[in-house]
Formats: structure tokens, C-alpha cells, sequence
């Protein structure tokens, strides 16, 4: 055996969409990262295919949802199909597939592979960074033996306390049996399969030359999906919890040949007595089909995976669609997996070893929720690991990755356990059919779940990162919080409520995105594509009508405030090359590295009556001696020439007459609402000395 030892920032173990996304953020901020997987490639077919609006969104920001967008299938529509009093299924409802001006986005799908690619382009694409850091590459058949933490050193920002045994395997050692004999077939991916890290390390065990590496890390990442090595190694207290159902899911990806006339809409199809099937078509004429099996069962917790084969799966679907007529001639990929409805009860060992993806939550995978909160994870986490290692931001923050996403893990059980059973069950035959389904029942709670399938419905809970009304009054006005009580959105003492400031900007969501035009250009932007996943806080300024000389001053002086109060005191941050995929690819030196809070400006003024230089503080266009004045931070809500008008301020909820600050995190959370008014303006700079590593 040979032997090495190496120290790195962050190492992430597993390169599914949660190790990925996480790869992508942290060589975005040019973090010193490696990313092992066990795997010797990508997925190539199949596996997760549905990409909710939120994490399209996400996607953007980092310039490849676009990617997503131009090759995935847009879901638009959805049929309800249920046995009539004869037993014969009949299409009895239809609904969009998402509620309108959610997003500027729809519900698409392509498959993970694919998804993958584009993630291994813009991670190959972010560098050089000028830290200069190295390349992050995706290392595989790469398998970590054993991880130990220095707990002592755990509260030292300089250390590496926790050290990885990796252990270096040949393509033959790392290559699932079953995997060999037939590409299409994903079952040794399911749960189905058992972990074959056993079995690859007695494979490598008898080879002479093995190589083991030890790795000293500041930080590790279990992204290494639902068998977690990661998690089994943090000891017996990181458990998930939770239960596994009995019902196994045939998974089958086809170019149908069929007379059933909603094959291209998302269609979930209730039979009297064979079971159900969800269609998802899919991009390149594939249509997905998901049924549960009958035919299989769970017999002492053990199921017999020889009798799962692509038939079963087909026969079955083709009795729930009778009396439509179904075949294929492809089939591109097909599975079957068990459902468990879990939660791991920690997420993070000292915020030193993190748990995000799979690792932390299974659960079913028919409203698509898997890889999407799976990279979600890695998204709430990839900004905080990567600027507490630049030293941008307090180590403390970290705790709040628990804190946010088993939240959300917990809800989305919440959520497949109802959902799974209104889908699986047998539809009522009546109104005192108790024990059936009722399919107005399940259309309903479709429909309610739109706001949480598609990702836009996350709501953190307050802490440092998140000012909710209550605390941000606290903020404006510490002597004015004690009339405040329990009741929250009430306004006190004459303070306006925050929540009336920005109306749809609450502190703990997403900070939504509406079409703006460009002060200088007079091009249309989506606000969101100001604010790209480059690790940079976002002070939004919503000023109203700086035409008026009262308003200006007061814009004006809050700039100036914020200059000496906020921007000098935030540190300072490189930006890396491509990190802004709306600007093009093209950089140049800057006098000084940007500070870590950057600020937008939205008036609502007449544009041609407003000059940027003339009547605007120089914090909403910066001066750079090499780049001049930057003339890309001020907007205006107004008609543009040719795409409409975009109603922002209506959009975010803000009166024009009274303008509001929002502060939004890196990863396009809103933080902060607070007032335009003077007595707001402390209230931004105490958020940030909780957060950053103010000067
Ligand atoms: P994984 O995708 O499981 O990735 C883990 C990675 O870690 C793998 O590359 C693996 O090789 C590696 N690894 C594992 N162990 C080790 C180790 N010991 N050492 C090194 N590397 C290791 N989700 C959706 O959002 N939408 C859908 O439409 C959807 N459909 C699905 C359909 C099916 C049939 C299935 C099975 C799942 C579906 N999901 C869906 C769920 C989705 O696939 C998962 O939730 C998602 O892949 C989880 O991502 P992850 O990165 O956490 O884990």
C-alpha cells in the first residue's frame, strides 16, 4: 500500500446534484475544494428528472438554467383521470401544473444526467480564481475509509480538524456488477440495491499498490446520497428517522406507442382495481411512467429484486391505462425503489462534517422533490462554508444550515406522506366509501401544494440571517419593541409595519424577480439576473421618485450612510471570472477587490429626466480608476421599449411614496426589510455586524 497526506478547505464526499451544486459554489468563491465519488462516471440516463421553479432559479443565477430551460420539457398542464361509475377511466380535471406568477419559470424535466453535465461545465469554467486556488474536479472511484474529528480545535478558524482516509480504486474495483451487465437498468442505484462500499473495499483489499490518502480538512461534506458513508461514520447518534413503506414503485422511461390522449401532459390516472400511474413527458419524445407494484411485495423487509424487470413494471401500467392501448419500442432506462419517508436527526457534527442531500431525507420521488431540496441544501450551505473560509463571515452562521434545512426536510416528509397516500390509495367508490380516496381530496391538495413543490413556499425561521417583522422592529427601534408582543405584522407606535414596506418580500423567502429597466441602456433585466450567485450580499434599495428633491437628498443620504457604515466596514471579496453570467465572460483588473455587500438601486422616476453621475450618491455607481464609473446598479420601474412594463414595485409590494431597503442574502433570501426612512438605516448595519466580519 502506498500513502499520502494532503490538507484541503472542503471536502465533499459525493458527486450527485448536492455534492455538485455545493463543487460549483465553493470553486465560484475559489474555496481550495475536492470532491470524491465512489462512482467511475456521471449518470448518463434516467434517475431524477424534474426541476421545480425555485431551483431553476437557482440554476440561473450560476448561468446554466438557461441550459435547463432550452432542453428540458416544460410542464404546463395536468390531467386528473378517475374510474366513472362503470370502472373505466375518464379524464374528470385538468389544472395548470403550476399557479401563475409564481416565477418566470415553469416546472420542466430533463434527466439528472444531463443536469450533471452542465454543472461539470460551469464548475470547469469558474476558474482560474484570482485567490488561485486550483480547479475543482470531480475525483472518482475515490472512497473514503474512515473520518475523525478534533473536536479541540473545532472553534479554531485556522485548523483542519477533521481528517478523511481515502482510498484510491481501479475502474474494475469500483464498478457495480450489475451496472456491467446492462446500461438502461438503474436498480443498482435504488434502495433497493444494498451499499456496495463493502464490496468494493474487499475487491481492492487483495491488490498490491492500493493507494490511501489522508486527507486534513476544515470542513466535510456527506453528499453521498441515501446510504451515506458520511452519516454512518458520525456514530449511532445520526440517525434517520422516519419509516419505510411497504409500497414499491416501478420506475420505466419510454417512447410510448399510444392512443391514451393526454401522453404529453402530466397526467396522474387512478384505476377502480389496478392502482395508479403518473405520466411525466419527458424531452426527446420519452414519457416516464411511475406505477406502484402489486406484483412485488415486501416480504419480511427483503424483496426478491430478480422479479423486478421492465415487463412487470410495463404489464402493470398497462393495465392501469386500459382501455387505452399501450407499447414501446425504446426503452431508455427503467427502476424500482421502496418508499421511505425519513429525516436524519442532525444535519451537521460541530459545523465541522455537514449532511446535505439524500444523505439526510428520502422520501418518494412522485412530486419530484428529491434532487431539487437536494441541491437546495447544498445551495443554503455552499455561500456560508465558502465565506466563513474566506473569513468574510462569522463561523456561527454555520449553525444556521440546521437550522434551515431540516426545517424543510421535515416538512417535505410531512408533505410525501400525505401526498403518497392520496396517490396510492384506492379511489373512494362514494362519499361513505371511507377507506377509499376522495379525488376531489387529491386534486385539492395538488393544488394547495404548489407553493411548496415549487420551492418558492421555503420559509426560514429568524435568526441572525433572518430578521422577521418582530426582531427587525427590534432593530429599527429598540424602545419601541416592547409594545410589540406576539402579535408580529401589527404596527406600533407609529413605526410602519415592515411587512407593509415590501409586501412581498419576507424576510426568510426568496426575494422574488420582476422585469426593471436599466438606467443607463434602457434594457430590460430581470432583477434577479443583478444578483448572481457570486457569494455578494445585496442591499436593494427601493427609492421612489428621486426626482423629487426631498426624496433624492434622503436616497442620497442614506448612500452616503451606507458607504461609511456598511461598505467600508464589510470585507472585502474577490470575485471570481464568470461568477456574473449575465455580464460575459470578459474581466478586467479592478482597483480593489469589491466589498462583500453590494447595492442596487430601484426608482421609479422618469428615466430621461434622471443622470446617474448628476443626481446620485457615488454608492449606487461605484468609481473604479480602471473601470470608470460602474452605470449598472440603478433601475427603474418603468415601460421598456419592447417587452412591457414590469410593475416591480407592485410586484415586491413596496409603495413608490414610502420606498423600503431589503437586504438579501448571497443565496437570494431576503434578510432584512427595513425602513427608507432614517431611523431604518441602523437597522442594516446591526444585521450585518451579526453576519460578516465587519471592520
Ligand atoms: P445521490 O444522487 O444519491 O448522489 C450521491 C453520490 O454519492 C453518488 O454519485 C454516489 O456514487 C456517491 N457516493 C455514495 N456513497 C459514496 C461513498 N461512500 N464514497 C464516495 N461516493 C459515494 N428527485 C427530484 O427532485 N425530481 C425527480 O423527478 C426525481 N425522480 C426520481 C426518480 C427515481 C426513479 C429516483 C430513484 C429518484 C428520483 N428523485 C427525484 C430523487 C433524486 O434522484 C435524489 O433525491 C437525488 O439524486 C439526491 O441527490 P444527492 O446528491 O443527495 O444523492
Amino acid at each position: 500500500m502506498t500513502q499520502s497526506d494532503s490538507q484541503v478547505d472542503v471536502l465533499i464526499v459525493g458527486a450527485g446534484p448536492a455534492g455538485l451544486m455545493l463543487a460549483l459554489w465553493l470553486s465560484r468563491l475559489g474555496i481550495n475544494t475536492r470532491i470524491v465519488d465512489k462512482r467511475t462516471d456521471k449518470v448518463f440516463s434516467g434517475q431524477a428528472d424534474g426541476f421545480q421553479v425555485r431551483t431553476l432559479e437557482i440554476l440561473d443565477s450560476f448561468g446554466i438554467g438557461e441550459r435547463v430551460w432550452k432542453e428540458a420539457n416544460h410542464m404546463i398542464e395536468v390531467s386528473f383521470w378517475n374510474p366513472d361509475e362503470n370502472g373505466v377511466i375518464r379524464r374528470n380535471n385538468t389544472a395548470p401544473d403550476n399557479v401563475s406568477g409564481l416565477s418566470r419559470f415553469t416546472e420542466s424535466v430533463l434527466h439528472q444526467g444531463r443536469m450533471e453535465s452542465f454543472f461539470l461545465d460551469a464548475i470547469a469554467a469558474s476558474h482560474p480564481h484570482p485567490s488561485g486556488s486550483s480547479a475543482v474536479k470531480v475525483e472518482r472511484m475515490v472512497l473514503p475509509t474512515s473520518l475523525s474529528i478534533d473536536e479541540a480545535a473545532a472553534d479554531d478558524d485556522d485548523a483542519y480538524p477533521v481528517t478523511v482516509t481515502l482510498r484510491h480504486l481501479t475502474e474494475e474495483e469500483a464498478t457495480p456488477t450489475q451496472r456491467l451487465s446492462n446500461l438502461s437498468d438503474g436498480l443498482f442505484r435504488s434502495n433497493l440495491a444494498g451499499d456496495d462500499v463493502g464490496d468494493m473495499l474487499e475487491r481492492s483489499k487483495a491488490r498490491e499498490g492500493v493507494h490511501e490518502e489522508t486527507v486534513k480538512a476544515k470542513f466535510v461534506v456527506g453528499c453521498d446520497g441515501a446510504h451515506s458513508w458520511t452519516r454512518k461514520a458520525l456514530g449511532p447518534d445520526f440517525e434517520m428517522q422516519g419509516e419505510m413503506t411497504d409500497y414499491i414503485w416501478g420506475v420505466l422511461d419510454i417512447v410510448p406507442i399510444t392512443d391514451f390522449p393526454d401522453v404529453r401532459n402530466r397526467s396522474m390516472i387512478h384505476s377502480a382495481s389496478n392502482g395508479s400511474l403518473m405520466i411525466i413527458p419527458r424531452e426527446n419524445k420519452l414519457v416516464r411512467l411511475y406505477i406502484q407494484l402489486t406484483e412485488v411485495s415486501v416480504d419480511g423487509g427483503r424483496i426478491d429484486r430478480s422479479k423486478i424487470t421492465p415487463e412487470i413494471i410495463f404489464n402493470a401500467a398497462r393495465k392501469i391505462i386500459s382501455p387505452y392501448k399501450l407499447d414501446y419500442h425504446y426503452c431508455d432506462w427503467w427502476t424500482a425503489y421502496q418508499i421511505g419517508q425519513r429525516v436524519g436527526n442532525h444535519f451537521s457534527k460541530v459545523d465541522r462534517v455537514f449532511l446535505a442531500g439524500d444523505a439526510v431525507h428520502t422520501h418518494s420521488p412522485k412530486a419530484g422533490q428529491g434532487m431539487n431540496v437536494s441541491m437546495q441544501d447544498a445551495y443554503n450551505l455552499g455561500w456560508k462554508l465558502g465565506l466563513v473560509c474566506k473569513k468574510v463571515m462569522q463561523r456561527s452562521i454555520l449553525s444556521t444550515y440546521e437550522l434551515e434545512r431540516k426545517q424543510i426536510a421535515d416538512e417535505l416528509i410531512a408533505f410525501d406522506h400525505k401526498f403518497s397516500r392520496l396517490f396510492s390509495g384506492r379511489p373512494a367508490k362514494d362519499i361513505l366509501d371511507e377507506t377509499g380516496v376522495s379525488m376531489e381530496e387529491f386534486s385539492k391538495a395538488f393544488e394547495m401544494s404548489h407553493m411548496f413543490t415549487s420551492g418558492i413556499g421555503v420559509d426560514y425561521s429568524p435568526s441572525a440571517l433572518v430578521s422577521k417583522p418582530r426582531e427587525a422592529h427590534q432593530l429599527l427601534n429598540e424602545d419601541k419593541a416592547a409594545d410589540l408582543k406576539s402579535d408580529q405584522d401589527k404596527p406600533s407606535n407609529g413605526v410602519d409595519s415592515i411587512l407593509d414596506l415590501a409586501k412581498n418580500c419576507k424576510p426568510g423567502m426568496r426575494f422574488p424577480s420582476f422585469q426593471v429597466v436599466a438606467q443607463a441602456g434602457a434594457r430590460p433585466w430581470q432583477l434577479h439576473h443583478k444578483m448572481p450567485s457570486d457569494g455578494r450580499f445585496r442591499i436593494v434599495v427601493f427609492a421612489g421618485d428621486i426626482l423629487s428633491a426631498p426624496r433624492r437628498d434622503l436616497v442620497n443620504a442614506l448612500g452616503a450612510w451606507l458607504a461609511e457604515h456598511v461598505l467600508a466596514r464589510a470585507p472585502k471579496m474577490d470575485l471570481s471570472p464568470g461568477a456574473d453570467p449575465h455580464a460575459g465572460t470578459m474581466r478586467f483588473k479592478t482597483d480593489a477587490a469589491p466589498s462583500a455587500v453590494d447595492v442596487l438601486l430601484l426608482h421609479n422616476s422618469k428615466r430621461l429626466e434622471v443622470e446617474i453621475l448628476r443626481d446620485l450618491h457615488e454608492t449606487y455607481h461605484p468609481f473604479d480608476s480602471k473601470l470608470g464609473w460602474d452605470y449598472d446598479k440603478v433601475f427603474v420601474d418603468e415601460e421598456s421599449y419592447h417587452n412591457g412594463h414590469g410593475e416591480a414595485f407592485k410586484g415586491y409590494g413596496v409603495d413608490p411614496g414610502k420606498g423600503a431597503v431589503v437586504v438579501v442574502r448571497p443565496d437570494g433570501y431576503v434578510g432584512l426589510v427595513s425602513s427608507l426612512e432614517e431611523d431604518g438605516w441602523k437597522a442594516v448595519e446591526t444585521w450585518f455586524e451579526r453576519v460578516l466580519k465587519m471592520s
